[in-house]
Protein backbone atom coordinates (compact mmCIF):
# COMPACT_ATOMS: atom_id res chain seq x y z
CA UNK A 1 0.00 0.00 0.00
CA UNK A 2 0.94 3.63 -0.93
CA UNK A 3 0.81 5.41 2.51
CA UNK A 4 2.24 8.46 1.12
CA UNK A 5 3.81 9.72 3.89
CA UNK A 6 5.04 12.67 5.09
CA UNK A 7 8.30 13.16 3.06
CA UNK A 8 9.87 15.72 5.00
CA UNK A 9 10.29 13.23 7.26
CA UNK A 10 10.88 10.44 5.37
CA UNK A 11 13.99 12.51 3.80
CA UNK A 12 15.91 12.83 7.15
CA UNK A 13 18.86 10.46 7.35
CA UNK A 14 18.69 8.14 9.94
CA UNK A 15 20.76 9.00 13.57
CA UNK A 16 24.40 8.40 12.81
CA UNK A 17 24.69 6.74 16.44
CA UNK A 18 22.41 4.28 15.95
CA UNK A 19 24.07 2.14 13.01
CA UNK A 20 26.60 1.65 15.08
CA UNK A 21 24.92 0.45 18.42
CA UNK A 22 23.15 -1.74 16.55
CA UNK A 23 26.56 -3.84 16.44
CA UNK A 24 26.97 -3.31 19.68
CA UNK A 25 23.90 -4.65 21.04
CA UNK A 26 25.05 -8.27 19.12
CA UNK A 27 28.69 -8.38 20.93
CA UNK A 28 30.17 -9.23 24.22
CA UNK A 29 32.58 -6.90 26.56
CA UNK A 30 32.13 -4.08 24.57
CA UNK A 31 33.06 -0.83 26.29
CA UNK A 32 31.12 2.12 25.09
CA UNK A 33 32.07 5.86 25.15
CA UNK A 34 28.89 6.36 22.89
CA UNK A 35 25.76 7.11 24.94
CA UNK A 36 25.56 10.72 26.08
CA UNK A 37 24.45 10.22 29.48
CA UNK A 38 25.58 10.12 33.34
CA UNK A 39 26.84 6.80 34.72
CA UNK A 40 25.13 8.00 38.05
CA UNK A 41 21.99 7.37 39.51
CA UNK A 42 19.91 10.08 40.17
CA UNK A 43 20.45 11.77 43.65
CA UNK A 44 18.67 10.12 46.09
CA UNK A 45 16.62 12.54 48.14
CA UNK A 46 15.55 13.50 43.84
CA UNK A 47 14.20 10.20 43.37
CA UNK A 48 12.34 10.05 47.05
CA UNK A 49 10.46 12.47 45.74
CA UNK A 50 8.99 10.94 43.08
CA UNK A 51 8.00 7.95 45.47
CA UNK A 52 6.70 10.15 47.67
CA UNK A 53 4.75 11.82 45.03
CA UNK A 54 3.48 8.50 43.83
CA UNK A 55 2.42 7.54 47.02
CA UNK A 56 0.79 11.07 47.79
CA UNK A 57 -1.29 9.84 44.84
CA UNK A 58 -0.24 13.30 42.97
CA UNK A 59 -0.76 11.17 39.67
CA UNK A 60 -2.70 13.59 37.88
CA UNK A 61 -2.31 16.22 34.91
CA UNK A 62 -1.06 19.55 36.21
CA UNK A 63 -1.46 22.60 34.99
CA UNK A 64 -0.23 22.64 31.27
CA UNK A 65 2.12 25.03 31.64
CA UNK A 66 3.54 23.20 34.40
CA UNK A 67 3.84 23.00 38.73
CA UNK A 68 3.52 26.96 39.61
CA UNK A 69 6.32 25.61 42.14
CA UNK A 70 8.28 23.91 39.90
CA UNK A 71 8.33 26.84 37.51
CA UNK A 72 9.31 29.00 40.22
CA UNK A 73 11.83 26.63 41.11
CA UNK A 74 13.65 27.03 37.78
CA UNK A 75 13.38 31.05 37.64
CA UNK A 76 14.79 31.37 40.93
CA UNK A 77 17.65 28.60 40.26
CA UNK A 78 18.67 30.89 36.43
CA UNK A 79 18.57 33.94 39.10
CA UNK A 80 20.50 32.20 41.73
CA UNK A 81 22.95 30.89 39.27
CA UNK A 82 23.07 32.66 36.30
CA UNK A 83 21.75 36.03 37.13
CA UNK A 84 19.18 36.08 35.06
CA UNK A 85 14.93 36.76 36.38
CA UNK A 86 12.35 35.57 34.84
CA UNK A 87 8.34 35.58 35.27
CA UNK A 88 7.41 32.31 36.56
CA UNK A 89 3.97 33.44 35.30
CA UNK A 90 4.29 34.24 31.51
CA UNK A 91 7.84 33.49 31.03
CA UNK A 92 8.37 30.27 31.56
CA UNK A 93 7.21 26.50 30.71
CA UNK A 94 7.85 22.95 31.56
CA UNK A 95 8.89 20.32 28.63
CA UNK A 96 9.35 16.85 28.04
CA UNK A 97 13.38 17.28 28.26
CA UNK A 98 14.91 19.67 26.69
CA UNK A 99 14.50 17.69 23.56
CA UNK A 100 10.72 18.99 23.92
CA UNK A 101 11.44 22.89 24.52
CA UNK A 102 14.16 23.00 21.52
CA UNK A 103 11.20 21.32 19.37
CA UNK A 104 8.44 23.46 20.23
CA UNK A 105 10.93 26.13 20.14
CA UNK A 106 10.85 25.93 16.49
CA UNK A 107 7.42 25.22 15.97
CA UNK A 108 6.41 28.57 17.58
CA UNK A 109 8.99 30.14 15.63
CA UNK A 110 8.99 29.00 11.61
CA UNK A 111 6.81 30.20 9.22
CA UNK A 112 7.31 27.73 6.54
CA UNK A 113 10.41 28.50 4.44
CA UNK A 114 12.26 30.54 7.60
CA UNK A 115 16.25 29.96 7.06
CA UNK A 116 17.76 28.63 10.94
CA UNK A 117 21.25 29.08 11.57
CA UNK A 118 22.63 26.18 13.17
CA UNK A 119 26.04 25.89 15.13
CA UNK A 120 27.37 22.41 14.16
CA UNK A 121 28.74 20.26 15.21
CA UNK A 122 25.66 19.86 17.42
CA UNK A 123 22.89 17.67 19.20
CA UNK A 124 21.30 15.21 16.56
CA UNK A 125 18.08 16.48 16.91
CA UNK A 126 18.39 20.12 15.36
CA UNK A 127 18.44 20.10 12.00
CA UNK A 128 15.58 17.36 11.63
CA UNK A 129 12.91 19.40 13.81
CA UNK A 130 13.81 22.37 12.31
CA UNK A 131 12.88 20.72 9.06
CA UNK A 132 10.20 18.68 10.59
CA UNK A 133 8.73 22.59 11.72
CA UNK A 134 8.64 23.60 7.93
CA UNK A 135 12.10 25.07 8.40
CA UNK A 136 15.37 25.29 6.19
CA UNK A 137 18.64 24.80 8.58
CA UNK A 138 21.46 26.32 7.31
CA UNK A 139 24.85 24.93 9.08
CA UNK A 140 27.39 27.00 10.21
CA UNK A 141 30.56 24.92 10.55
CA UNK A 142 32.56 25.42 13.59
CA UNK A 143 36.63 24.94 13.61
CA UNK A 144 38.53 23.11 15.74
CA UNK A 145 41.17 26.76 15.33
CA UNK A 146 38.75 28.53 16.81
CA UNK A 147 37.87 25.68 19.40
CA UNK A 148 34.98 25.22 17.82
CA UNK A 149 33.32 28.80 19.20
CA UNK A 150 31.04 30.41 16.75
CA UNK A 151 32.26 34.01 15.41
CA UNK A 152 30.35 36.76 14.19
CA UNK A 153 31.82 36.43 10.83
CA UNK A 154 30.61 32.60 10.42
CA UNK A 155 27.12 34.03 11.47
CA UNK A 156 27.29 36.70 9.04
CA UNK A 157 28.43 35.16 6.04
CA UNK A 158 25.54 32.68 5.94
CA UNK A 159 22.36 35.21 7.07
CA UNK A 160 20.12 36.46 4.13
CA UNK A 161 16.60 37.95 4.16
CA UNK A 162 14.78 34.56 5.31
CA UNK A 163 17.25 34.10 8.47
CA UNK A 164 14.62 33.99 11.41
CA UNK A 165 17.02 32.67 14.21
CA UNK A 166 20.22 31.05 15.57
CA UNK A 167 20.60 28.26 17.28
CA UNK A 168 23.64 27.37 19.88
CA UNK A 169 24.39 25.42 22.35
CA UNK A 170 26.96 26.01 24.70
CA UNK A 171 29.00 24.00 26.46
CA UNK A 172 28.66 21.76 23.05
CA UNK A 173 27.51 18.64 22.33
CA UNK A 174 29.53 16.67 20.91
CA UNK A 175 32.97 19.17 20.93
CA UNK A 176 32.93 20.32 24.92
CA UNK A 177 33.23 24.28 23.58
CA UNK A 178 32.55 26.99 25.76
CA UNK A 179 31.74 30.92 24.85
CA UNK A 180 33.02 33.14 27.53
CA UNK A 181 30.95 36.54 28.17
CA UNK A 182 33.62 38.36 25.62
CA UNK A 183 32.75 35.19 22.60
CA UNK A 184 28.89 36.16 23.21
CA UNK A 185 29.29 39.78 23.22
CA UNK A 186 30.88 39.25 19.84
CA UNK A 187 27.85 37.26 18.16
CA UNK A 188 25.22 39.03 20.38
CA UNK A 189 26.55 42.68 18.01
CA UNK A 190 25.59 40.67 14.68
CA UNK A 191 22.38 38.93 15.98
CA UNK A 192 20.98 42.49 17.30
CA UNK A 193 21.99 44.42 13.90
CA UNK A 194 20.28 41.44 11.87
CA UNK A 195 17.32 41.31 14.12
CA UNK A 196 17.78 37.66 14.83
CA UNK A 197 15.92 35.58 17.29
CA UNK A 198 18.06 33.32 19.30
CA UNK A 199 17.43 29.48 20.86
CA UNK A 200 20.15 28.86 23.22
CA UNK A 201 20.55 25.44 24.22
CA UNK A 202 21.90 25.37 27.88
CA UNK A 203 21.58 22.30 28.90
CA UNK A 204 25.05 22.10 30.05
CA UNK A 205 25.55 25.20 31.62
CA UNK A 206 26.13 23.04 35.12
CA UNK A 207 28.95 21.33 33.48
CA UNK A 208 31.69 23.86 32.95
CA UNK A 209 35.18 23.43 34.05
CA UNK A 210 36.59 26.55 33.98
CA UNK A 211 34.54 29.73 34.22
CA UNK A 212 30.84 29.65 35.33
CA UNK A 213 28.47 29.25 32.40
CA UNK A 214 27.50 32.75 30.66
CA UNK A 215 23.86 32.93 29.26
CA UNK A 216 23.72 34.81 25.92
CA UNK A 217 20.24 35.60 27.64
CA UNK A 218 22.17 38.31 30.06
CA UNK A 219 23.62 40.46 27.88
CA UNK A 220 22.55 43.74 27.03
CA UNK A 221 19.32 43.53 25.08
CA UNK A 222 19.32 39.78 24.05
CA UNK A 223 17.01 38.33 26.70
CA UNK A 224 13.83 39.97 24.80
CA UNK A 225 14.65 38.08 21.91
CA UNK A 226 16.60 34.56 23.53
CA UNK A 227 14.45 31.33 24.25
CA UNK A 228 16.37 29.24 26.90
CA UNK A 229 16.55 25.41 26.64
CA UNK A 230 17.05 23.88 29.87
CA UNK A 231 16.97 20.46 31.87
CA UNK A 232 17.54 18.36 34.42
CA UNK A 233 18.91 15.06 32.60
CA UNK A 234 22.48 16.03 32.46
CA UNK A 235 23.12 18.06 35.43
CA UNK A 236 21.21 15.85 37.62
CA UNK A 237 21.77 12.25 36.34
CA UNK A 238 17.54 12.17 35.12
CA UNK A 239 17.53 11.38 31.52
CA UNK A 240 15.06 8.60 31.84
CA UNK A 241 12.37 11.32 34.20
CA UNK A 242 12.16 13.45 31.03
CA UNK A 243 12.73 16.63 32.40
CA UNK A 244 13.36 20.40 30.72
CA UNK A 245 12.20 23.71 30.53
CA UNK A 246 12.34 27.22 28.75
CA UNK A 247 12.36 30.31 29.61
CA UNK A 248 12.05 33.00 27.41
CA UNK A 249 9.71 36.37 26.06
CA UNK A 250 6.52 36.21 27.27
CA UNK A 251 4.98 36.39 23.73
CA UNK A 252 7.14 33.15 22.25
CA UNK A 253 6.43 31.32 26.03
CA UNK A 254 2.56 31.82 25.00
CA UNK A 255 2.92 30.50 21.46
CA UNK A 256 4.93 27.65 22.87
CA UNK A 257 2.48 26.45 25.49
CA UNK A 258 -0.33 26.40 23.40
CA UNK A 259 1.66 23.89 20.91
CA UNK A 260 2.87 22.16 24.26
CA UNK A 261 -0.87 21.90 25.11
CA UNK A 262 -2.52 20.08 22.12
CA UNK A 263 0.66 17.98 21.30
CA UNK A 264 1.77 16.98 25.05
CA UNK A 265 -0.85 18.01 27.52
CA UNK A 266 1.60 18.20 30.17
CA UNK A 267 4.69 17.18 31.54
CA UNK A 268 4.55 13.65 33.69
CA UNK A 269 3.62 15.02 37.18
CA UNK A 270 5.55 12.65 39.09
CA UNK A 271 8.73 13.82 37.32
CA UNK A 272 7.96 17.34 37.64
CA UNK A 273 7.32 16.52 41.90
CA UNK A 274 11.14 14.95 41.72
CA UNK A 275 12.48 18.17 39.77
CA UNK A 276 11.27 20.55 42.25
CA UNK A 277 14.13 19.07 44.58
CA UNK A 278 16.79 19.19 42.58
CA UNK A 279 16.24 22.58 40.81
CA UNK A 280 16.22 23.43 45.05
CA UNK A 281 18.16 21.40 47.18
CA UNK A 282 20.63 19.59 44.91
CA UNK A 283 23.98 21.98 44.15
CA UNK A 284 25.97 19.93 46.35
CA UNK A 285 25.03 16.72 44.35
CA UNK A 286 25.79 18.51 41.03
CA UNK A 287 28.70 19.60 42.29
CA UNK A 288 30.18 16.70 43.15
CA UNK A 289 29.22 15.05 39.72
CA UNK A 290 31.13 17.76 38.20
CA UNK A 291 33.65 17.31 39.54
CA UNK A 292 33.75 13.44 38.95
CA UNK A 293 33.65 14.28 35.43
CA UNK A 294 36.52 17.01 35.85
CA UNK A 295 38.77 13.89 36.65
CA UNK A 296 37.94 12.12 34.03
CA UNK A 297 38.02 14.99 31.63
CA UNK A 298 41.73 15.11 32.53
CA UNK A 299 41.94 11.18 31.86
CA UNK A 300 40.52 11.68 28.40
CA UNK A 301 42.25 14.66 26.95
CA UNK A 302 45.95 13.00 28.34
CA UNK A 303 44.97 9.84 27.16
CA UNK A 304 44.62 11.21 23.86
CA UNK A 305 47.72 13.29 23.68
CA UNK A 306 49.56 10.86 24.81
CA UNK A 307 48.75 8.59 21.40
CA UNK A 308 49.54 11.32 19.17
CA UNK A 309 46.51 12.29 18.59
CA UNK A 310 45.37 15.93 18.40
CA UNK A 311 42.69 16.65 20.75
CA UNK A 312 41.19 19.91 21.37
CA UNK A 313 40.88 20.44 25.49
CA UNK A 314 36.88 20.63 26.14
CA UNK A 315 36.42 23.11 28.75
CA UNK A 316 32.32 21.65 29.53
CA UNK A 317 29.79 19.28 28.70
CA UNK A 318 30.82 15.13 29.23
CA UNK A 319 32.33 14.98 25.60
CA UNK A 320 36.08 14.73 24.09
CA UNK A 321 36.47 15.04 20.42
CA UNK A 322 39.54 14.44 19.53
CA UNK A 323 40.67 14.68 15.72
CA UNK A 324 41.53 10.98 13.98
CA UNK A 325 42.60 12.42 11.06
CA UNK A 326 46.12 11.63 11.64
CA UNK A 327 45.32 7.80 11.30
CA UNK A 328 44.16 7.98 7.63
CA UNK A 329 40.68 6.83 8.39
CA UNK A 330 37.32 8.84 8.12
CA UNK A 331 35.04 8.87 11.33
CA UNK A 332 32.93 6.25 10.02
CA UNK A 333 35.90 3.95 9.31
CA UNK A 334 37.50 4.90 12.58
CA UNK A 335 34.68 4.11 14.79
CA UNK A 336 33.59 0.72 12.78
CA UNK A 337 36.82 -0.42 13.12
CA UNK A 338 37.89 0.66 16.20
CA UNK A 339 34.55 -1.44 17.55
CA UNK A 340 35.91 -4.52 15.68
CA UNK A 341 39.20 -4.28 16.40
CA UNK A 342 39.05 -3.54 19.84
CA UNK A 343 35.64 -3.39 21.46
CA UNK A 344 34.93 0.60 22.01
CA UNK A 345 32.24 2.10 20.84
CA UNK A 346 32.32 6.02 19.71
CA UNK A 347 30.73 8.15 17.71
CA UNK A 348 31.68 9.19 14.08
CA UNK A 349 31.85 13.15 14.64
CA UNK A 350 29.67 13.92 11.24
CA UNK A 351 26.95 12.00 12.98
CA UNK A 352 26.46 15.52 14.62
CA UNK A 353 27.21 17.48 11.38
CA UNK A 354 29.80 17.17 8.07
CA UNK A 355 31.91 19.44 9.65
CA UNK A 356 32.62 16.47 12.52
CA UNK A 357 34.30 14.59 9.57
CA UNK A 358 37.71 13.56 10.74
CA UNK A 359 36.49 13.55 14.32
CA UNK A 360 35.04 11.09 16.70
CA UNK A 361 32.87 11.92 20.10
CA UNK A 362 33.73 10.15 23.35
CA UNK A 363 31.36 10.84 26.27
CA UNK A 364 33.33 10.11 29.53
CA UNK A 365 30.38 9.76 31.99
CA UNK A 366 31.46 6.48 32.56
CA UNK A 367 33.59 5.17 35.58
CA UNK A 368 37.23 5.77 35.63
CA UNK A 369 37.85 1.97 35.32
CA UNK A 370 36.37 1.48 32.07
CA UNK A 371 37.85 4.60 31.13
CA UNK A 372 41.03 3.49 31.37
CA UNK A 373 40.47 0.07 29.80
CA UNK A 374 38.78 2.51 26.87
CA UNK A 375 41.83 4.59 26.32
CA UNK A 376 44.22 1.47 26.60
CA UNK A 377 42.43 -0.52 23.80
CA UNK A 378 41.61 2.84 21.92
CA UNK A 379 45.47 3.66 21.91
CA UNK A 380 46.72 -0.04 20.46
CA UNK A 381 44.75 0.68 17.47
CA UNK A 382 45.83 3.91 17.20
CA UNK A 383 49.12 2.69 17.34
CA UNK A 384 48.63 0.43 14.60
CA UNK A 385 46.98 3.19 12.44
CA UNK A 386 49.55 5.08 12.75
CA UNK A 387 52.32 2.64 11.99
CA UNK A 388 50.47 1.22 8.83
CA UNK A 389 50.44 5.65 7.55
CA UNK A 390 54.62 5.94 7.80
N1 LIG B 1 20.44 19.31 23.92
C1 LIG B 1 21.63 18.72 23.89
C2 LIG B 1 22.80 19.52 23.43
C3 LIG B 1 21.77 17.37 24.23
O1 LIG B 1 22.98 16.80 24.17
C4 LIG B 1 20.63 16.64 24.64
C5 LIG B 1 20.69 15.17 25.01
N2 LIG B 1 21.74 14.46 24.55
C6 LIG B 1 19.41 17.32 24.69
C7 LIG B 1 19.35 18.66 24.33
C8 LIG B 1 18.13 16.65 25.08
O2 LIG B 1 18.12 16.22 26.39
P1 LIG B 1 16.79 15.87 27.17
O3 LIG B 1 15.68 15.79 26.21
O4 LIG B 1 17.07 14.59 27.87
O5 LIG B 1 16.61 17.01 28.13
Amino acid sequence: MDYNLNKIAGAIPPSGIRKLFDIVTEMEDVISLGVGEPDFDTPWRIREEGIYSLEKGKTIYTSNAGLVELREAVCNYYERRFDLSYDYATQSLITVGGSEGLDIALRALINPGDEILIAEPCFVSYQPCCALAGGVPVSIPLKEENEFRITPEEIEEKITDKTKAIMISFPTNPTGAVMRKEHLEAIAEVILKHDLIVISDEIYAELTYGDKHVSIASLPNMKERTIIVNGFSKAYAMTGWRMGYVLGPPEIIALMTKIHQFAIMCAPSISQYAALEAANNCDDDVEMMRNAYNQRRRLMVDGFRKMGLDCFEPEGAFYIFPSIKKTGLTSNEFATELLLDQKVAVVPGEAFGECGQGFIRCCYAYSVEELKVAIERIGIFVAKKLAEQK
